[in-house]
């Protein structure tokens, strides 16, 4: 009996097996079955708040537009920069051919999805005062360059422009009202040098509260309506690391940050000498490594330049992509390949020195090229033509 009632054993094609038994199994059997449930972990409640999945910038393409008198504003879509780095990482002129296709939507390498953040301007619509523009300049550049930014649009962002220069000149600061600050960094256009500008930079953009860094040269010239049209594209609370790709492929570092140098560390950086900006919330997130001349030890630590710094930081510390934008310019590309309905659209423009004269943008305006010969002018007479010193419309040869 025993023997023919273990569940086991029991062979259910048997003989001989008494009815009593096979009804006891059965009912023992589908006992266990009204048990299952009873002992199974209480279900998982489905009606949880769940977090809101947080989007990445550098995977969406912002497509955006800016309103400036006649021109609609397109971002531009990265693609294989062929320029290389103007810094000790790979100084070359740029050949790009393809530098500017503005048909295409914007802007990452990785992904596209135009109109991702169209939302957030109605939320938060970003007023121009919350953009810092840091200038970097030095004593000697003053009157050759500084002074032409200062006249065009500088003129027009007073209030948000912070110049950083390694000497005094109180007489330029009386006359014209910038914000000039002199960092008392080196005058040489040393690694070391140049990172001290970088972390005085970061460290008054920290304390003025602004939501947004961008960092140009004194050679750029910043289309500000682009600008606020392009940063109003993303939020400052989000991780937004944005600029123009010096090399067409990340650069490659002994990581002597996180470990002894023996491993190496590849980036993505922007360009310093096309500008790029960086969200307030990442530029907190950059505060171990660069505030209060931590910068200067991080630089020294990987010994790269100061904009290569940015992206080490950024990227290989804190894991936040480049995104990648052509709407940055420096002079180490072509900048006559620009099409000229298209310059205006740009965020920075750049000029290539006077000993390489034909390094400037193409447009046409009121200035010949011996009265403007960055052209810096002549953009700034089409972007703001109420301008005193611009030539009359009726005079000039705008088309
Ligand atoms: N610069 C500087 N100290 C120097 C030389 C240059 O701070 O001794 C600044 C200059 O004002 C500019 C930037 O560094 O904002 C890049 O300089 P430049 O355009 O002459 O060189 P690039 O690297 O673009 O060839
Ligand atoms: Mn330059």
């Amino acid at each position: 009996m025993n023997r023919l009632c273990r569940p086991v054993r029991m062979h259910i094609a048997s003989v001989g097996v008494s009815k009593f038994c096979f009804l006891f199994s059965l009912a023992f059997c589908g006992l266990l079955l009204l048990l299952i449930p009873a002992l199974q972990p209480p279900a998982r409640q489905v009606d949880l708040p769940q977090p809101r999945p947080q989007v990445r910038p550098a995977q969406a393409g912002p497509s955006h537009r800016v309103r400036v008198p006649g021109v609609s504003l397109h971002a531009v879509e990265t693609d294989s920069a062929t320029e290389l780095s103007r810094s000790s990482a790979g100084r070359t002129e740029g050949t790009r051919d393809d530098i500017h296709s503005p048909k295409r939507g914007m802007d990452s390498k990785r992904g596209a999805a135009p109109g991702r953040f169209s939302g957030s301007r109605s939320r938060d619509p970003l007023d121009f005062k919350d953009i810092f523009i840091a200038v970097k300049t030095t004593r000697k550049y003053h009157k050759s360059r500084l002074e032409l930014l200062i006249q065009t649009w500088v003129s027009r962002a007073k209030e948000q422009t912070y110049i950083f220069t390694d000497g005094e000149d109180k007489e330029l600061q009386m006359r014209t009202r910038v914000n000039l600050i002199n960092t008392n960094c080196s005058a040489a256009h040393t690694r070391q040098a140049l990172c001290c500008k970088m972390s005085v930079e970061y460290d008054k953009f920290i304390e003025s509260q602004k939501k947004w860094f961008c960092h140009v040269d004194d050679d750029n010239y910043v289309i500000l309506p682009s600008l606020l049209g392009l940063l109003s594209s993303y939020h400052h609370s989000q991780d937004v690391y944005l600029g123009r790709p010096s090399l067409d492929h990340p650069i490659e570092a002994a990581e002597r940050v996180k470990s002894d140098g023996s491993v190496s560390v590849k980036f993505w950086f922007a360009t310093g000498g096309a500008g790029f900006c960086i969200s307030r919330g990442l530029a907190l997130k950059m505060s171990p490594w660069a505030s209060l001349g931590n910068f200067i030890s991080t630089a020294e630590k990987i010994r790269l330049p100061d904009d290569c710094t940015i992206g080490y930081i950024i990227e290989a510390l804190l894991e936040v992509t480049l995104t990648h934008t052509h709407l940055f310019h420096s002079h180490l590309e072509n900048l006559q390949k620009l099409p000229t309905d298209t310059v205006l659209e740009q965020v920075t423009l750049s000029f290539g020195g006077f000993e390489n004269r034909r390094n400037v943008v193409s447009i046409v305006g009121g200035f010949s090229l011996a009265d403007d010969p960055t052209r810096f002018k002549t953009v700034h007479c089409l972007l703001y033509p109420d301008t005193n010193w611009c030539p009359k419309l009726e005079h000039s040869h705008i088309n």
